[in-house]
């Protein structure tokens, strides 16, 4: 039996679509009989095979460690001080296991279920079971690895729910899951380093990818603090690059997450996946100016025991506490009486647009709503919900000086993770051989939107136990290569054009301010391009992003040299691959006339409000090829189901 399916199946249009290299077998086999019959390669060649890691948050710091472990020499480049400060450090909530702990009725098909619906059945069944399959796993491998889960009384894990599910499968510690999860990989990578199969290059950006022969052979990078661009070679490279949320400039992402990795591998022939499909999180803390370069999220998990209400009352002047319980919309529980509270995050986030729209936005900017913990304080005591959320408590307390025990939070939604990225295969490979993509920067289980608590699962399953079976698949092939040379016709000419860009970008000599021009960015994207979205709006938007980007090109105010440190080159450079991607953006999601998760189109829902789904049209994942900065080609993967029924999603 070969290993996968068909090399390429013909859609509906008889287009020759691409080939996602999904093994053969009932889909609980798949990932086993993968296993069984990939290539792997003998430990003794594994140290004649260079592999290059961008990323050092959970996706690329555990497949580095992982890598260095198997006995490749492998090359990690992340562009912080710290792989520790990689944006994995900023997860609160948790991460999603089916261990069925709390004996509520969960497995690996209800997760793979759950993440399907999740996504709004538009994600590859394949992948998305396998991520579930790998979960209980995970949990394992990272308490071995010292990560101090949440325990009961008795010492077993402890769990909690996130939106989505009807089952408490989030493990968690305290507000700070993401931070405990990367310390551990962290120092997974230290003793590869310390063993010297693991060499790190902290402060250091990749510029560009270099192919040789139509293989991504390695990559020009530029250290932060000297300015000094060099090549590296490898037999593969593995991106965990994270997300670009930050397009949007106010997001819940750390300031300098940015898409630059994923787009100039784009643009040597990486196909790029749903790219507008960015998820909006409901409960991040309202703007509250036009000072601000960030939000702060407020997890997700707060709305385990917070009720999300409105006062029903467009002109309330009364304080919150003041207000009767009949004088209160619990918009979610009215709308959504089964999953109330815990819909998913598209839906929540809408919900709360809705309501704002509809005038009855809290606030000084009317920009937000309100998450009450009165009644989970009265049923459960101030102690019980300071045990399982305080340093939430304390960090909105010092933010915003309200104490949440006694007022409720003011919360709005943000942008927050992208569901698009890097379209990579069952093996993680993108289309260009040779360059894989793990976490945030792949497109591959989340469909169109992401339920929380996945995607520190997704990134640690890619990293840890996913891309390290797949890879050895694409390196077996290259044990009599022998060393890749920098000293080639491929690396100077990337070597080249990274050095133009930066010169290009330094010659500038304008007067906006580059985080100026983000911000205008972020104000298109966010009003045309976010929750809900328009034909009129997104070609209105489309023509704003070409203006802003030959305003940047004419007027951009890059300040210093390229030899040292200097974040305004570092943030324009960022930005001019932010102002092509936002076109991207937009031009997938006109092209997508349905609604389906956070694609919310208001020229397709139902009479009430809700998402309409066209499966007939529009069953597929876009992947975009490259041609020029305003032409893309679109490559159409078709998604099948045979586990499940593709239904209106209904969270009533
Ligand atoms: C505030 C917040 C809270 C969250 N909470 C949760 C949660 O509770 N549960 C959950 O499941 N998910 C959560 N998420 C999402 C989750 O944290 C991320 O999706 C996940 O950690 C991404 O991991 P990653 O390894 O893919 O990328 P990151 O951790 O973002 O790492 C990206 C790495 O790539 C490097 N890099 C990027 N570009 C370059 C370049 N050009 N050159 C060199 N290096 C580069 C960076 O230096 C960094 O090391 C949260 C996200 C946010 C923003």
């Amino acid at each position: 039996m070969p290993l996968f399916q068909s090399f390429f199946t013909l859609n509906k249009n008889r287009i020759m679509a691409l080939n996602a290299k999904i093994p053969e077998g009932p889909l609980k086999d798949k990932w086993q009989n993968y296993l069984a019959k990939t290539r792997i390669v003998n430990p003794a060649n594994r140290k004649k095979l260079d592999v290059i890691v961008v990323g050092g948050g959970l996706s690329g710091g555990g497949a580095a460690a992982s890598l260095a472990e198997l006995g490749y020499n492998v090359k990690v480049f992340f562009f912080q001080d710290s792989a520790r400060r990689s944006h994995s450090v900023a997860a609160q909530g948790g991460v999603n296991a089916a261990k069925n702990y709390k004996n509520d009725g969960d497995n690996v098909y209800r997760m793979f279920y759950d993440t399907i619906k999740g996504g709004d059945f538009r994600s590859r069944e394949a992948n998305v079971y396998r991520m579930a399959e790998v979960s209980a796993n995970l949990i394992d491998h990272m308490v071995a690895q010292g990560v101090p889960f949440g325990r009961e009384y008795g010492g077993y894990l402890s769990n909690r729910s996130f939106g989505g599910v009807l089952v408490s499968r989030t493990f968690y510690a305290r507000g700070q899951t993401g931070q405990q999860l990367l310390l551990a990989t962290y120092q997974a990578m230290m003793k590869q380093i310390k063993v010297g199969k693991l060499t790190q290059y902290n402060r250091h950006e990749i510029l560009d990818i270099v192919i040789v022969d139509g293989k991504a052979r390695g990559i020009i990078a530029r250290n932060l603090d000297t300015g000094e661009i060099k090549r590296h070679a490898a037999h593969a490279l593995v991106f965990g690059t994270g997300g670009f949320g930050k397009i949007f400039y106010l997001s819940t992402l750390a300031m300098n997450s940015n898409g630059s990795a994923n787009w100039r591998a784009h643009k040597k022939g990486a196909y790029f996946a749903n790219p507008s499909w960015t998820q909006i999180h409901p409960t991040a803390l309202p703007q509250s100016g036009e000072h601000q370069s960030k939000l702060t999220l407020m997890s997700e998990s707060l709305r385990n025991d917070g009720r999300i209400w409105v006062p029903k009352n467009k002109d309330e002047k009364r304080a919150p506490g003041d207000i009767p319980d009949e004088d209160r919309d619990y918009y979610l529980e009215r709308r959504y009486p089964a999953f109330g509270n815990l819909v998913p995050r598209d839906v929540a986030s809408r919900a709360a647009k809705e309501r704002m729209d509809a005038g009855h936005g809290v606030g000084p900017l009317k920009n937000a709503v309100y998450l009450d913990f009165k009644t989970a304080i009265e049923k459960l005591g101030e102690d019980t919900i300071k045990e399982r959320y305080g340093n939430l408590f304390t960090m909105y307390e010092k933010i915003t000086a309200i104490n949440a025990y006694k007022e409720p939070m003011k919360i709005s939604p943000a942008a927050h993770f992208s569901m698009g990225g890097l379209w990579v295969d069952y093996e993680l490979q993108t289309t260009i051989p040779g360059l894989f993509a793990v976490g945030e920067a792949n497109f591959a289980d989340h469909g169109a939107n992401r339920l929380g608590a996945n995607s520190l699962l997704q990134a640690s399953v890619d990293g840890n136990f996913i891309l390290p079976n797949t890879i050895s698949n694409y390196l077996a092939d290259d044990i009599r290569t022998g060393p890749v040379s920098t000293e080639t016709p491929e690396f100077e000419e990337a070597e080249k054009e990274v050095k133009e860009q930066v010169t290009k970008l330094l010659a500038i000599k304008g007067t906006m301010p580059v985080d100026q021009i983000h911000r205008r960015l972020g104000k298109i994207m966010f009003k045309e391009v976010a929750m809900s979205r328009n034909e009129k709006g997104m070609i209105w938007a489309i023509e704003e992003i070409k203006k802003l980007r030959k305003e940047f090109w004419e007027n951009a105010a890059v300040p210093g040299n390229e030899n040292g440190p200097n974040s305004e080159l570092e943030k324009a450079g960022r930005l001019a691959d932010y102002l092509e991607i936002a076109e991207l953006m937009t031009v997938d999601a006109l092209d997508r006339k349905e609604s389906c998760g956070a694609h919310f189109r208001e020229d397709y829902q139902t009479a009430d409000g809700e998402a309409m789904r066209d499966d007939e049209n529009y069953m597929y994942s876009s992947a975009w090829e490259w041609q020029n900065e305003e032409n893309w080609k679109l490559h159409k993967e078709p998604l099948e189901f045979t586990e499940v029924t593709p239904t209106v999603r209904s969270y009533k």
